[in-house]
Formats: structure tokens, sequence, C-alpha cells
């Protein structure tokens, strides 16, 4: 017992040494450009005022949006998803599949779940004995089930999901253009010491790692924002990119898509003054979620294996700007 309980310890440790590396290199990346870039090598005063302001502005928004996702825990699902006791037992005592399903399907009636297994049966997690609301998964790390969960970032040591998901966006945003600013600004100097017209070895060598490291980051931030950017504007989440979600009829990768304006409106919120901050303004409680169906004949995307409409039955309603499904009593 106590040895496991070391091992869990460690490993728990370990999660940090990835969030150890980047705050390493955001300090020296700081002190790099503060110090050797503008301090030593700038010579005219107003660049460096201009160059120190800006990018204290870079510096403390991508600190900011990069602590909220760090810091802020995943939400889990209410009460109302576990299990009780006695409806616990009943489920543990069944032994056959069927009347399993049947169990939790009584117990989901009264509340707002969709999604369902690939086999048609409703989601239930076995580690926190919950059912799972739409979009919620079981983190292995977190040990936990994660609303909206969207993947689990070990740069972070965090589950980035509904409580931190805008936090995230912010991140990846300003982290970008402290990148391209210290591009943007170095580049000048970098060339000038690649010719060689500057001698200070020390200085050369931060300021030509500083350019390099900063591009290279740049690079791969721009195509993980533009990936992002895109889910949100389709309303997905990087697990239900892998891995469609499946409805009482089948998969439908476009479920939750109800416009570009509506899915960013979700994430950041209708306080415009907020966006730019990693302040929480998302829109709902992460358990239930606007639904689109489309009629069969104009929903290529939710066709399903067989062909058919995995939304027949089913019809659009709309109203004050939020559209619901409506599913007709069989
Ligand atoms: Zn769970
Ligand atoms: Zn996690």
């Amino acid at each position: 017992m106590l040895l496991t309980a070391c091992l869990r310890r460690c490993a728990r440790l370990l999660h940090w040494i990835p969030v150890t590396i980047v705050i390493m290199v955001v300090m020296w990346s700081y002190y790099a450009y503060v110090v050797h870039f503008c301090w030593i090598l700038l010579s005219c005063s107003t660049q460096r005022v201009v160059f120190l302001c800006l990018f204290h502005v870079c510096f403390g928004m991508f600190s900011w949006s990069f602590w909220k996702t760090l810091s802020t825990p995943p939400s889990s699902p209410s009460v109302e998803f576990q299990l009780s006791s006695s409806d616990l037992l009943l489920y543990e005592q069944e032994r056959g599949g069927m009347e399993k399903s049947q169990i939790l399907l009584e117990i989901s009636q009264k509340l707002s779940v969709h999604t369902r297994t690939a086999a048609g049966a409703i989601r239930f997690c076995h580690h926190c004995q919950l059912i799972k609301p739409d979009r919620c998964h079981h983190c292995s790390v977190c040990q936990m089930c994660v609303l909206k969960m969207d993947h689990h970032c070990p740069w972070l040591n965090n589950c980035i999901g509904f409580s931190n998901y805008k936090y995230f966006m912010l991140f990846l945003l300003y982290l970008l253009l402290y990148c391209l600013l210290i591009v943007a600004t170095v580049t000048p100097t970098f060339i000038q010491l690649w010719l060689g017209k500057l001698f200070d070895s020390c200085v050369k060598l931060h300021v030509l790692f500083l350019t390099l490291v900063s591009a290279m980051f740049a690079v791969t931030l721009c195509f993980l924002l533009l990936f992002h950017i895109w889910l949100l504007a389709s309303n997905k989440t990087t697990l239900e990119w892998l891995s469609v979600p499946f409805f009482v009829d089948g998969p439908a990768s476009e479920a939750f898509d109800v416009g570009v304006r509506a899915n960013f409106l979700q994430v950041f919120g209708k306080n415009k003054s907020l966006w730019p901050f990693p302040v929480f303004s998302s829109q709902g409680d992460g358990q239930s979620f606007p639904l689109r169906w489309l009629m069969s004949s104009h929903s290529p995307s939710v066709m399903n294996g067989n062909g058919h409409c995995a939304m027949e039955g089913s019809q659009w309603m709309t109203s004050s700007n939020e559209i619901r499904l409506t599913e007709r009593v069989m």
C-alpha cells in the first residue's frame, strides 16, 4: 500500500517536468530579450522603450493566460449524474449487459443526455460511477470525468475542457504573439550577428538561440492555433475530431455546430470586453449543449455508415437564437 502510494506520488511529480521545462524556457527567453538584446545590444533608447513596452504587454498577457490554463481545475459532472447507492447496487447486481443498459437508460430519463456509446448504450464511467453528460470524457491522468473534455495537455499538466478552453485559446494566441514579436524585433540584429558584425560571444549565443527558438515555436504554434480556431468555429473538441460522437440513431460529426458566431460565443461569451482576457465568460454549464439536427436531405455529414440519415425522426426548432432538438415522441 505504502509502495503504491509512493509510486503514485512520484508519477504525479514526473507530470510536472514538462511544465518546469516550459517555465524555464520562458524565463530564459525573458532574460535573453530584456538583458542581452534590449540592454546590451540596442543603442537607441526610444527603440529600447518601445520594444520593452510591447514585449511586457505580450509577456504579461501570455503569463496570465498560461497561469489560468494551468491552475484552473477541470469541471466534473454535477451530483445528479452520479448514481445513487441504491441505483448503483441495482446496477452491480445485474449480470447481463442488456439489463445494465436498461437500468442506465431508465436513470438517464431525467437527465439531458443525448450522446451514446457506439453500441447505442448510455455512456457510463465505471471509475467515477456516473452517467457521462454529453461531451464529457474520463481522463486517466486526472482520474476524473471532465466536462467538454478537449484533451489532456502534458505541457500544462492539466485537462483542457469546459472550464479552461477559453484560457487555452488565449494562451496559444498570446504565446504566438510573444514569439512573433521576438522574431520581428530581433531579426535585424540576428542578421548582423550572422554576418559577424557584432563580436560579444555570450550576447551572440543568447540572441542567436532566442531568434531560432522563437521562430521554431511561432511556426508550430501557428498550426496549433489554426487547428483550434477551426475546432472552435465548427464546435468540435479534439476528442470529437478524433472520434465522432454517437447518438441514438448513429454518429453525427457536426451535432454541436450551431453556426460560427454561436459556436464562438459558447466559448468566449457575449461580453466583448472580456474576450481578450483570461477570465471565465463561457456560456452554459458544460453539461448540456444546443444540438443541431438537420433534415435528411440537407445534411450529408450526419449520414451514418449505412448511408441513412442519422437523425431521421428529429426536426429543428429555433428559439431566441438557440437551436434545440425536438425529438418526435415515438
Ligand atoms: Zn470518470
Ligand atoms: Zn486530464
